[in-house]
Order: C-alpha cells, then sequence, then structure tokens
C-alpha cells in the first residue's frame, strides 16, 4: 500500500501560524499569525464590523450602509501587513527578507546595523568587512627593541 492511497480520516484544518527558515542564519522561524489575510474568520469579522456600523447609521442610510464593508476591509488588510512586517524581520541575525525583496543594498545596512548594535550592547568591537579585511592583512610592526 503507497502512502499516496491512504487519506486522511480527518481534514486537516490549515495551522493558524506560519513556518519557515530564515534565509541567512537557517534558524526556524515561526509567526504567531498565517501571512494570508483572506480567511474566514477575518471576513466574519469585518462583515460583524460592517453589520454593527450600518446598524448604527441605519437612520440615514438604511440598507447602503453595507457599503462600509469595502473600506473596513481595506483598513483590515491594511492592519495586518503592516502587522505581519513588524513580526517578519529575524530577532537572531536581523535579517529582514520583505525588505531583501525590495532593496537588498538597505536590508543589508539594516543587518549591519543589527549586529553593530548587538555588539555595542555586549561591550565588543564591531568590525564591519573593511576593517576586518584590514586586520587579517595587517603585519604586525617590528619591534627592534626585542630583537637582540
Ligand atoms: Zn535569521
Amino acid at each position: 500500500m503507497l502512502e499516496r492511497d491512504l487519506k486522511p480520516f480527518v481534514k486537516v484544518k490549515q495551522p493558524s501560524y506560519f513556518t519557515y527558515f530564515c534565509a541567512q542564519c537557517n534558524n526556524k522561524r515561526i509567526l504567531p499569525m498565517n501571512p494570508n489575510p483572506g480567511r474566514a474568520k477575518h471576513f466574519f469579522q469585518v462583515a460583524l464590523t460592517a453589520g454593527v456600523i450600518m446598524l448604527m447609521t441605519w437612520s440615514w442610510f438604511e440598507w447602503k450602509g453595507v457599503v462600509s464593508f469595502i473600506p473596513l476591509w481595506i483598513g483590515f488588510e491594511v492592519m495586518f501587513r503592516m502587522k505581519l512586517r513588524a513580526m517578519i524581520p529575524c530577532p537572531i541575525c536581523g535579517f529582514d527578507p520583505y525588505l531583501q525583496l525590495i532593496d537588498s543594498k538597505r536590508a543589508t545596512e539594516k543587518t549591519v546595523e543589527f549586529w553593530k548594535k548587538k555588539f555595542e550592547d555586549n561591550g565588543l568591537e564591531f568590525l564591519d568587512r573593511d576593517a576586518l579585511r584590514m586586520k587579517k592583512y595587517r603585519v604586525p610592526p617590528k619591534n627592534d627593541a626585542n630583537i637582540t
């Protein structure tokens, strides 16, 4: 019997969290929310809010108050994406995949800033790429006094 012949007894629900691996440090990341905003729960929440607004403005708009669903959905999606965007950067290495897609140079600068701050918090000297290169190839100065 092949694995594909086995059918699950229960339909597996899509989890409410999202997991992925950080592209830079390869650690597993778990977001507490699914990045897709168009779920039934979201539609219900926005529809319920639109219904309440429709009932509150019944004397002016009557049934036409249902149209408030559209601006409410736009506001919901903006807030949803802002919240998701704030959660995405990796707290371990500072890598931001969203910023990497938009502007890779700025993403690199942000990662370097993250590491600078991390080093300073621990009281260590941060050496950027150029400083490391200089340190690696620097020849130690000769001290004639030690040579006898
Ligand atoms: Zn990372």
